[in-house]
């Protein structure tokens, strides 16, 4: 059985639904602090915190688990800033009692969710796994902290990790049952079809004097479904090579502020206003990420193109508006 941690929130309830119909069991554990229940599509369901060591030991008891995938975390970047404690606790301490339990219940094998938040500032792009790792913020040091916490374990315990560093998640299950769901939403595609959908009054686009070629920041968004299968993957990798590693998940490619603006309106033939604002604080220009790694390690590529991410998701956040209002 496959433990999920943090299994009900975006990226973990996909990947628990793929690694279903793959023939896995699964278990998922999750807080529902940033969760929903409903976005768990089979297998186990235990409502737990990583703070509550007993009922972490108590899940491990319980259940044949063989490895553990490990989303459990809080991702809001200017959060982290207002509130590191917050973020170190959660994301690094509560990770800790996870590791700690997997390693009394001899569990070897983890996939963990890292972020290409470890960077910084890119110095050249698209960025391979060599960067220097300079995170700009809390949330990004959290993850940083874990994937160097990996590599202790694994030279002393001979506990093996896939550490995945993703891009920008987008995108949501072709199926239509499962999505982005944050509250409060912060992403510039769930905000851009919003506008489109009458639910917002614009599309505020921070900044637009970057160096680069409309002056929007370019990211690699990348679908969701593919980090699912990037983790399918990752477990497979661990399974048969027994070598802990560490990779980028992106799709190579750059789309800037206003390129998913104007796709947002093509695909939802939907006309919104643009406001301009100032930059973010601590926003990077560009990032964008260079693959080859994950190519060469797991077999992984990504499948699905910027055209595939803005449908899934306009029919996923189309389905949402009309069960908020049916509330
Ligand atoms: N962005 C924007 N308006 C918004 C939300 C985001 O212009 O309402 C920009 C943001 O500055 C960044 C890009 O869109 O350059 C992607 O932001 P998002 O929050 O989706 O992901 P991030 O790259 O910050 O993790």
């Amino acid at each position: 059985m496959i433990l999920i941690v943090g299994g009900a929130g975006y990226i973990g309830s996909h990947t628990n639904k793929l690694l279903r119909e793959r023939g896995y069991r699964t278990a998922v554990f999750d807080n529902l602090v940033h969760g929903h229940r409903e976005f768990v599509k089979g297998g186990g369901f235990i409502q737990g915190d990583l703070s509550d060591r007993e009922q972490v030991r108590l899940c491990f008891a319980g259940n044949p688990i063989e490895a553990v995938m490990h989303f459990g975390a809080f991702a809001y970047v200017g959060e982290s800033v207002a509130d590191p404690a917050k973020y170190y606790r959660n994301n690094v301490a509560n990770t800790l009692t996870l590791l700690e339990t997997m390693q009394e219940f001899g569990v070897k094998h983890l996939v963990f969710s890292s972020s290409c938040a470890v960077y910084g500032h890119a110095e050249a792009i698209p960025l391979t796994e060599e960067h220097p790792l300079r995170p700009l913020s809390p949330y990004g040091r959290s993850k940083l902290m874990i994937e160097e916490i990996l590599a202790d374990y694994d030279r002393a315990y001979g506990m093996k990790s896939m550490s995945l560093r993703y891009f920008n998640a987008a995108g949501a299950d072709a199926g239509g049952e499962i999505g982005e769901r944050h509250l409060p939403e912060t992403h510039l595609i769930p905000l851009a079809i919003q506008a489109a959908l009458d639910r917002r009054r614009s599309l505020v686009i921070h900044g637009t004097d970057y160096p680069t070629p409309d002056g929007t920041c370019i990211r690699d968004y990348i679908h969701v479904t593919d980090l699912a299968e990037a983790h399918c993957k990752a477990l497979e990798y661990l399974k048969r090579t027994g070598q802990s590693g560490f990779c980028n998940l992106g799709t190579g490619k750059g789309a800037s502020v206003k390129e998913i603006a104007t796709l947002v309106r093509e695909i939802s033939g939907k006309d919104f206003p643009s406001a301009e604002a100032e930059p973010r604080p601590g926003d990077p220009p560009v990032l964008v990420a260079d693959y080859r790694k994950a190519q060469e390690l797991l077999g992984w590529r990504p499948e699905r193109d910027m055209g595939e991410i803005i449908l899934t998701a306009w029919a996923w956040h189309s389905k949402e508006r009309d069960r908020e209002e049916n509330i």
